[in-house]
């Protein structure tokens, strides 16, 4: 078993090594269970980034720089393994972070951050290149093809909902290439990113080549961390007023940015669907992490003939949802990530009491009567009768919630699901298999579900349109982000 060194105490991790921020400054991170205190972590400053950037500047040139493409790749295939071989020690790092359900952690998060990087290690080996063979003026022959090299220093800036796995998403395709990165996670959960320093370090990853620096956003590590001019391309996921403000800072030395931002996704019923599957999928992407999925659901459309028989079967599935801690027993939701975060979903609850919605069910507080109640839950809710222009039905409240919607035609819900300016993902459920491969295409968003939910192939292409976001990574769109191309024409 190796030394957990940072848990209590998350210091910064640079040039392999645990260190103090020199900044001096440290701040606390609550449990979202216990609303209590259970880390204080060290605040990057200026000065701690430039450090961090410059280390990961030096290992680019340093053994990382000279590994074979199969030694890189076993290398991460470790961090793999080894993420898989501390699975606990992850697990219990992701529920302080976030209090969520050890079940959803064990299921989901520390499998796809060991996965995160065993894929792209996998990727990188197969990894072809285009070929063109040129008659020249002279009549020869020339041969054109692409090289690839890492893009250089890459700024990880990650967001609290799935804080290990959406971290990992990033690290394992930009190391995969050979980049180096320095990683700056939410303010809010610091656990898994410190942890994984020790893994980088117990497989041999070169110094320097996995950084961490804690800190917020403007004003602090984040901003510092996207203003330094060592730092070749930045990839965040996060909130779109914050990706447009990285995107502004990045524009200083045109650097390259990847951005996964937010979404106010829909769910479409159609009166075909099987609605046993159609209930059990929308349950999962309203509720699933408390809602706070960049995926889940918030706007659902059902066809009117069934419209009535689904809301009551929503309903009762939101009202057996059992609230409580990690392992609270049958615990299927567990709380919010902050006091803030909380506040903000219960603004939205109070907007549909003022617009007068007709709450299906939930809209406040839940009181336990019992060590829950010091925890940031929420009601599961369930609101209809909102016009398609109250925010509650416009704007990403990233809580256990969502608005459904009757619908009379396939034209009329495709309209009213693309007329939103997020257009991030969206599912379908229907039986007519030519309404599935009709309607599809035809959503304006980066990721269409049709009969399923979060049902994810690492090889394919993940991201947003319209406000949800630039580029898009997974499979050979990550290998396009982390690489800089050149082209080499060769006259023969
Ligand atoms: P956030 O934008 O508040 O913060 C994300 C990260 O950015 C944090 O690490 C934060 O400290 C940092 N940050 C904030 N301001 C910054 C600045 N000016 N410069 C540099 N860094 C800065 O997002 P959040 O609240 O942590 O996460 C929730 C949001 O993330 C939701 O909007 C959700 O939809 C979105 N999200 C999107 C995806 C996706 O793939 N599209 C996935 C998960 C979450």
């Amino acid at each position: 078993m190796l030394k957990r060194e940072a848990h209590d105490e998350h210091r910064l991790f640079i040039d392999g090594q645990y260190r103090s921020a020199l900044s001096g400054r440290m701040f606390e991170k609550i449990s979202p269970i216990t609303g209590s205190v259970i880390a204080q972590v060290h605040e990057a400053g200026r000065e701690d980034v430039d450090l961090a950037v410059r280390a990961a500047k030096a290992a680019l040139r340093g053994p990382w720089g000279r590994l074979t493409v199969a030694e890189r790749a076993s290398l991460l295939q470790d961090v793999s393994q080894a993420i898989n071989d501390r699975f606990d020690d992850f697990l219990e790092a992701e529920i302080a972070d976030t209090g969520k359900p050890r079940s959803l952690a064990r299921a989901v998060d520390i499998p796809r951050g060991g996965a995160n990087f065993s894929t792209f290690a996998d990727m990188i080996k197969n990894l072809g290149s285009e070929f063109f063979k040129t008659d020249t003026p002279d009549g020869g022959t020339a041969i054109n093809y692409g090289s690839y090299r890492p893009k250089g220093v890459i700024g990880v800036i990650s967001p609290w909902n799935l804080p290990l796995l959406l971290m990992t998403w990033k690290v394992g395709p930009a190391l995969a290439c050979g980049n180096t990165v320095v990683v700056k996670p939410s303010e809010v959960t610091p656990h898994t990113t410190t942890l994984l320093g020790e893994v980088m370090n117990a497989v041999g990853i070169p110094k320097g080549v996995y950084n961490v620096i804690h800190g917020f956003g403007p004003g602090s590590a984040g901003e510092y961390l996207t203003q330094h001019p060592l730092v070749d391309g930045i990839t965040f996921t996060g909130e779109t007023v914050t990706g447009e403000a990285i995107m502004t800072q990045a524009a200083v030395g045109l650097r390259d940015v990847s951005l996964e931002l937010g979404g106010k996704n829909a769910a479409i019923v159609f009166a075909d669907a099987d609605l046993d599957k159609a209930v059990a999928g929308t349950m999962r992407s309203v509720f699933s992490n408390c809602g706070q999925v960049c995926l889940g659901t918030e706007r659902v459309y059902v066809e009117r003939p069934v419209f009535d028989e689904f809301v009551a079967r929503l309903k009762a599935g939101a009202e057996e949802l059992v609230l409580g801690g990690p392992d609270y027993p049958g615990v299927g939701m567990g709380p919010l990530i902050s006091a803030e975060h909380r506040d903000k979903v219960l603004s939205y609850y109070q907007l549909a009491e003022k617009e007068q919605a007709n709450i299906v069910t939930g809209g406040g507080v839940p009181q336990f009567g019992d060590d829950r109640d010091r925890g940031y839950f929420v009601e599961p809710t369930i609101w209809t009768g909102l016009p398609e222009t109250s925010a509650l039905v416009r704007e990403e409240i990233f809580g256990p919630c969502c608005h459904i919607s009757p619908f009379d035609s396939e034209d009329e819900v495709i309209a009213r699901v693309n007329d939103n300016e997020y257009g991030l993902a969206s599912a379908i459920w229907t039986q007519d298999i030519s309404r599935a491969h009709r309607v599809a295409p035809q959503i304006e968003v980066g990721l269409v579900w049709v009969n399923s939910w979060f049902l994810r192939d690492l090889r394919t292409a993940f991201g947003g349109s319209k406000k949800s976001g630039i580029g898009r990574e997974g499979g050979e769109h990550s290998l396009e982000f982390y690489t800089e191309r050149a082209n080499i024409c060769v006259k023969l």
